[in-house]
């Protein structure tokens, strides 16, 4: 099948400038679902999209085994768009501008080729799944059945800052496992000229914030990427009160199961021991975000190999952001790359600009690897 790519180019380039023009938040995509679902069926596709998915789409073409999952997000970010582009969000306050449009268009792409595809031989699944951003769509996707069945699934994320259409591929982890923690001091409230009558949370604070970066400099290993951030700090209201709680929270990023679970481990055994050090009481809770992306060495070897017939492949620099993908790798053999977009600037900026030209060869990923992993996996 003869395919004129520039052709393809075009249909692409105008599929990504309208989603891009019509952002929607997480778990509120039901425009972007009903045009997904739209283009799906015009193509042949069946939409199995279960009914408790309140957003996104599910659609297979073929038939039988195996079944190979391809996924896009499809959400974007409460974020007031800043490129000047003609095609800029027509949603006041909402923006595209982690290139969820990029991964949608290049997804409807690969199901336009496949879908001319004389013969598949076994079934391919698009997942089109809600809020990524929120870090919930691929629990409800899975919640509702919507990845039953799958024998393996591929999926990535746009990357500014590699050359448009160059992927990036690694076994092992790819993006981090995201927590998140919220710590408060109770201490007893006085007057700030007196603090011998009280118990000052805002001292214990202080030392404390202080005191867990130990946990990546003394604690893990420093082969491991580990990021400790506090990033919000609360506590007190004037210059002459002591107050009698303050309150800071934030994130911990780990690449690798046992640094996770040391990290949440050394983050408690401090926090208490601070509060313990400075009279006051720690009341801590810890929210565990997506795991890490953790791509199968295996699939990733044959998705490597027939990457590289197409493109150029790099081993990337795994990121320290967090991709809720993981919560799928954690079920289903899996691989998740980094496509090049050639942005302006990085993901969750105001200014984004990814280069379409990236177009093409992310829907060739799927499209290849889709047709290799049905043959590899027969
Ligand atoms: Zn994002
Ligand atoms: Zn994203």
């Amino acid at each position: 099948m003869a395919i004129d790519t520039t052709t393809e180019l075009a249909h692409l380039t105008q599929i990504r400038h309208y989603l891009h023009q019509h952002p929607e938040l997480s778990d509120q995509e039901f425009a972007t679902t009903k045009y997904l679902t739209e283009k799906l069926r015009e193509l042949g596709y069946r939409i199995i999209t279960p009914a408790d998915l309140k957003t996104g789409v599910i659609a297979e073409i073929g038939s039988g085994k195996p079944v190979i999952g391809l996924r896009s997000d499809i959400d974007a970010l409460p974020i007031q768009e800043a490129t000047g582009l003609d095609y800029a969000s027509a949603n006041t306050g909402v923006m595209h501008a982690c290139g969820h449009d990029f991964h949608m268009t290049a997804l409807l792409g690969a199901a336009k080729r496949l879908a001319a595809e004389p013969t598949l031989k076994g079934t391919v699944r698009m997942v089109f799944q809600p809020a990524e951003e929120t870090h919930v769509g691929a629990q409800e996707v899975t919640a509702a059945g919507g990845v039953d069945g799958l024998d393996a699934i591929i999926g990535f994320h746009n990357k500014p800052d590699l050359p448009a259409g160059t992927i990036g591929l690694l076994p092992g982890g790819l993006m981090a496992a995201v927590d998140q923690f919220t710590v408060t001091f109770h201490g007893v409230g006085t007057h700030a000229a007196m603090p011998q009558l009280g118990a000052d949370p805002v001292v214990a604070l202080a030392a404390t914030i202080s005191a867990v970066q130990s946990i990546v400099s003394r604690n893990q290993d420093p082969q491991q990427a580990v990021v400790v951030s506090v990033t919000h700090i609360e506590g007190g209201s004037t210059w002459n009160v002591l107050p009698e709680k303050a309150w800071f929270e934030g994130t911990v990023r780990t690449f690798d199961q046992a640094a996770r679970a040391l990290a949440k481990k050394r983050f408690i055994e401090i926090v208490n021991g601070q509060a313990a050090a400075y009279g006051v009481k720690a009341e801590i809770d810890w929210q565990a975000g997506p795991d890490v992306v953790d791509n199968d060495p295996h699939l990733t070897e044959i998705v490597a190999a027939e990457s590289q017939q197409h493109f150029e492949v790099v081993a990337p620099t795994p990121s320290s952001a967090g991709e809720d993908f993981a919560y799928f790798s954690q079920r289903i053999p899996s691989v998740f790359a980094f496509i090049g977009s050639n942005g302006n600037s990085d993901w969750h900026h105001p200014d984004l600009i990814v280069d379409d030209a990236g177009l093409v060869p992310a829907a060739q990923w799927y499209y290849f690897n889709a047709k290799r992993l049905l043959t590899e996996l027969a």
